[in-house]
């Protein structure tokens, strides 16, 4: 059987602001770690997020660099979760209300002009680092840098418009350029500031219905996620010629 991928992308850009995105801690990559930090982003008990506008209005123009509709009325939400680098235990990012909605990027496929559609454009607020020792000469122990937490994210995430590693490296390309044309991010891949999930399935060609999907998280260049697009693709295929079925993780 001849089989077609479908692939969707979260990407995550930090915007290019000079404080974080609930509290006036310098939001710059390489300072000594912990020296950017407060009772706000520590999560101490009574301290409050005041929200950077700075970051809203490079959100907004994201959004609108997409084409999105933007929302008049956009919500926080708090996704709960334990994780050592992130102190409150919680992440302030938009769940049900994002800022924008229903955009598009056009771009030059390996078969013409494509277009990919925008399903939202939300905002969120980084996590912390951990560093672990194997790279110090501690093995065995980690350390935790919070100066990330805090910084402010975009996430833009796709319809799973995509049909192959190559659409999906073009796609980034397209997303790239316009991210640094519009100065909303300095997009430095190797700092972390453009990172990229991908979502992949397989289904029989000419099928309408989408296979089951697997996520794969924190891509952090061009090369990387087409490697793995490339891998999943691979491996999805054999588990479906076996006649067995793909398991939804991440
Ligand atoms: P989650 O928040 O659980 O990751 P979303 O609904 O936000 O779920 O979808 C995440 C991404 O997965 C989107 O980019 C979407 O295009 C993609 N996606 C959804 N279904 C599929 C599928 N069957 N195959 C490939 N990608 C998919
Ligand atoms: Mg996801």
């Amino acid at each position: 059987m001849s089989w077609e991928a479908v692939i969707g992308l979260e990407i995550h850009v930090r915007l290019k602001t000079e404080q974080k995105l609930f509290c006036s801690d310098r939001a710059v990559f390489g300072s000594k770690p912990n020296t950017s930090i407060c009772p706000v982003c520590m999560g101490l008990p009574g301290a409050l997020p005041v929200l950077n506008s700075e970051a809203v209005n490079l959100a907004l123009r994201t959004a609108l660099a997409f084409g999105c509709t933007i929302h008049f009325e956009s919500v926080w939400a708090r996704k709960s979760y334990f994780y050592p680098d992130l102190p409150k235990g919680y992440q302030i990012t938009q769940f049900e209300h994002p800022l924008a909605t229903k955009g598009s990027v056009m771009f030059s496929g390996s078969e013409g002009d494509m277009s990919v559609s925008i399903r939202r454009v939300h905002m969120e607020e980084d996590a912390g680092k951990l560093i672990h020792g194997e790279n110090l000469g501690s093995p065995g122990k980690s350390y935790v840098d919070f100066n990330r937490t805090g910084v402010p994210l975009c996430e833009v995430v796709s319809e799973p418009d995509l049909r192959s590693s190559e659409e999906a490296r073009a796609y980034l390309g397209e997303l790239k350029s316009i991210l640094e044309y519009t100065e909303v991010s300095d997009c430095n891949m190797e700092e972390g500031s453009l990172r990229c999930d991908a979502n992949i399935s397989l289904r029989p060609e000419g099928q309408k219905e989408f296979g089951t999907r697997t996520e794969l998280k924190n891509l952090n260049s061009f090369k990387f996620v087409q490697k793995a697009i490339e891998y999943e693709v691979d491996r999805q295929t054999r588990i479906l010629e076996q006649g067995e079925n793909v398991i939804q993780e991440t």
